[in-house]
């Protein structure tokens, strides 16, 4: 009786997830994407259509303008509350 070979499954780190799950639809639909200075991010829901557009620090990533997007998409709300 062989000895079963393990499968390794490697998981590539560079890959970060770009589908984010959008705020306004629940759907796993929203696409961040960064200008090519860094200087600022558009955020676009593929499902009900919420766009966003705003300026983001170089450092920023995918994640964090999608988190920055959902600070100003409660924070829009909140306003409207009011
Ligand atoms: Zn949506």
């Amino acid at each position: 009786m062989g000895r079963r070979r393990r499968k390794v499954i490697r998981i590539p780190k560079k890959k970060l997830p770009r589908i984010f799950t959008c705020p306004g639809c629940g759907k796993q639909a929203v696409r961040v994407e960064i200008s090519k200075e860094h200087t600022y991010a558009v955020v676009r829901c593929g499902s009900c259509g919420i766009t966003d557009e705003f300026d983001i620090k170089p450092v920023f990533k995918e994640v964090d303008a999608y988190c920055l997007f959902i600070d100003r998409f409660y924070k829009s709300k909140e306003q409207l509350v009011k």
